[in-house]
Order: structure tokens, then C-alpha cells, then sequence
């Protein structure tokens, strides 16, 4: 199956909808790319990047639209779905790029007419900068789009309309696999949430800190710190969308990761060499794995010069 939709409609024109517009037109997976952003002044950079045909009015971007992909911060999804959906097509699929899973699935079906087809999903892949100029075509390339489709949707369409958005996905250069939403927001909270909840908790600290100037922090941050403040210059409203709406998996993880620190100090305040070693070396190897399955560079530093 190679799917060229006749025309697409992107609702949020962030990081993640402008690299699918980029993307979409790069391939050919779209003919024509509808946009809408809430804020003027991205609709604005939207059209000087002649990232598609960019419309003002929702309702009027998702007319006549086979494919909407919903790229808006988690908890705005329903609002944005909402202020369209009187002019979706019969038979159109709604997607959508949340972080969290179930959530979305509770808000924007509670909202969603009848006549259309809801394939909920994740794009594996971004960066930490956000805003139409941040998207590029090849974000996509070789990362993980899970799909999380309704178990209740035994509509015979639906899973024409799944097969649908995978092979959108796999036109942008993802690979895509299928997970249960609760299973998904336990894996991210996991791979993504808590590694973001704890560069937030560091950078922050760091801050804080009396004892030590923040420019002492700057001026030696490449022993470390600096790898952590990438990932703490996220956008804030994304994130506190996700720790809002991934509530019950962050914490289950969180109880979890604090025990294990708890072990840990123990071990440096006894001196406990040995637990440290296993500890470190079993962490080391989960790196190589990560290189392995092509989801890293191998060059040291991350090819940076220094
Ligand atoms: P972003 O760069 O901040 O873009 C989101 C855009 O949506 C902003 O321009 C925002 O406008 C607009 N918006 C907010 N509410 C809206 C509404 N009701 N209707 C229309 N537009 C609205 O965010 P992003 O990084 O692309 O993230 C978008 C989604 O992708 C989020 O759900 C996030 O969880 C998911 N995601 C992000 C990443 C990542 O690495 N960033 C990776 C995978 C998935 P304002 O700026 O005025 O609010």
C-alpha cells in the first residue's frame, strides 16, 4: 500500500506539525496540506515558510480533509478537535501526536461525531525546541510512531482506517508499532516522562543551589550538567500537559526510581563499592543497546567537537 492522501489537515503548527507538513511534502505522502494554529503569529510563520495552505478559521482548514492529524499540547487536544469538528468529513480519520495516550483517548472521543475514524498516536522522535521553525522533514526517519487503537471501535472500517495512518507514518520514514494506550503510557513514562521530570528536577536544583554560583554551574557544565539541560529546555506547557494527564504511570515509576536512589545512597554512604560497579556497568550496557537498535550515534559525545 503507498497512500497519497488528496489532502491532510494539520491542527497545532509546532515542532511537530511543521515536520509533518515538511515531511508529508518531501515524500508526496499528501497532495494538499491544510493548517491551523491557534496562535496568529505561528499561522503567520506558517505561511513565509509556505509550509501549506494555512487557514484562519479551524473549521474551514479541516474541511474536505481524508487525514487530521491533531499536533497540539496534550491537554488541548478535545479543545482543538472540538472547534472543527462540525465540518469533518464523513469517514474522515482523526489522529493525533499526544505524548499520553488514554487521556487523549477519553477526551477526544468523548467528543468526536460518530461518522469519523479516531487512530490515536505517538511519534518516538523530537527535539527539545518547539514552534514552526524547530520542524524539519526527516525528524520521522527511522524513529517509532506507536499507534494506539481503540479496542472498541469493532467497526469494519477502522481497521482499514488504522492500516491507513500506519502507512501515512511509514511514507513520513517511521516505523510503526501498535500498543494497548495504557501499556504505552507506562513505557513513555518510563523512556520519556521520568528522564524529563528528572532533568527538570536537576537543572532546577542547580539553580537553586547557595552554595554554588549559577556561573560556576555554566562555566563546568560540560562535565555533565549540559547533557541534562537540553533536555530541561522543553517546552514547559507540553510537559506539564503530560505529567497532568500521565499521573497514575509517573508516579507508579517515580515510587519506583525513588526506592532505587534510596539504595544507591545507601551504598555510597556505606561504602558499598561493589553495588555501585553492578549498578553503573549493568547501566553502561544499556547504552550499547540503544546504539544497536539504531535509536543513537555511536560517535562519543554525540559527535559533538567538544
Ligand atoms: P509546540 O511546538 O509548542 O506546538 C504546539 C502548537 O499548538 C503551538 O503553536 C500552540 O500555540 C498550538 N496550539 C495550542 N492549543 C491549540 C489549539 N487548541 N488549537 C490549535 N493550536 C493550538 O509543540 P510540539 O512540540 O510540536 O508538541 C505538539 C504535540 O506533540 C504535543 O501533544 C506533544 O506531547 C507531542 N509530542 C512532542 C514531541 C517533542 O519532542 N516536542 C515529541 C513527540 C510528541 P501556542 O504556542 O500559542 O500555545
Amino acid at each position: 500500500m503507498n497512500i497519497v492522501y488528496d489532502r491532510i489537515a494539520i491542527i497545532g503548527v509546532g515542532l511537530i506539525g511543521a515536520s509533518i507538513a515538511r515531511a508529508a511534502r518531501e515524500y508526496g505522502a499528501a497532495n494538499v496540506i491544510a493548517l491551523y494554529d491557534a496562535n496568529p503569529a505561528v499561522r503567520q510563520r506558517a505561511r513565509d515558510l509556505g509550509l501549506g495552505e494555512v487557514f484562519d478559521d479551524p473549521e474551514k482548514a479541516v474541511a474536505k480533509a481524508e487525514l487530521v492529524v491533531l499536533c497540539v499540547p496534550v491537554g488541548a487536544m478535545a479543545g482543538a478537535i472540538s472547534a472543527c469538528s462540525r465540518s469533518l468529513k464523513i469517514g474522515a480519520i482523526v489522529t493525533d501526536v499526544g505524548s499520553v495516550k488514554q487521556a487523549v483517548v477519553d477526551a477526544v472521543s468523548a467528543v468526536l461525531p460518530s461518522y469519523v475514524y479516531f487512530v490515536p498516536g505517538h511519534p518516538i522522535a523530537g527535539t527539545e525546541q518547539s514552534g514552526p521553525d524547530a520542524g524539519f522533514a526527516t525528524l520521522f526517519h527511522n524513529r517509532w510512531h506507536i499507534l494506539t487503537p481503540l479496542p472498541g471501535d469493532e467497526r469494519e472500517a477502522y481497521a482499514a482506517a488504522v492500516d491507513q495512518v500506519a502507512e501515512f507514518w511509514r511514507a513520513l520514514g517511521a516505523n510503526v508499532d501498535l500498543m494497548d494506550p495504557q501499556r504505552h503510557d507506562v513505557v513513555l513514562a518510563v523512556t520519556s516522562h521520568l528522564p524529563h521530570l528528572i532533568a527538570f528536577n536537576i537543572v532546577a536544583m542547580a539553580e537553586d543551589l547557595e552554595n554554588v554560583t549559577e556561573s560556576e554551574v555554566v562555566k563546568y557544565s560540560a562535565s555533565g550538567f549540559r547533557d541534562f539541560t537540553r533536555i530541561a529546555a522543553s517546552d514547559p506547557t507540553m510537559w506539564r500537559d503530560v505529567f497532568l494527564n500521565n499521573r497514575d504511570a509517573v508516579l507508579e515509576i517515580l515510587g519506583r526510581f525513588s526506592e532505587d536512589l534510596a539504595a544507591l545512597q545507601r551504598a555510597i554512604r556505606w561504602g558499598e563499592g561493589d553495588t555501585l560497579y553492578s549498578l553503573f556497568d549493568r547501566a553502561r550496557r544499556m547504552r550499547r543497546e540503544v546504539i544497536e537498535a539504531g535509536q543513537d550515534t555511536p560517535a562519543p559525545n554525540w559527535g559533538r567537537e567538544n
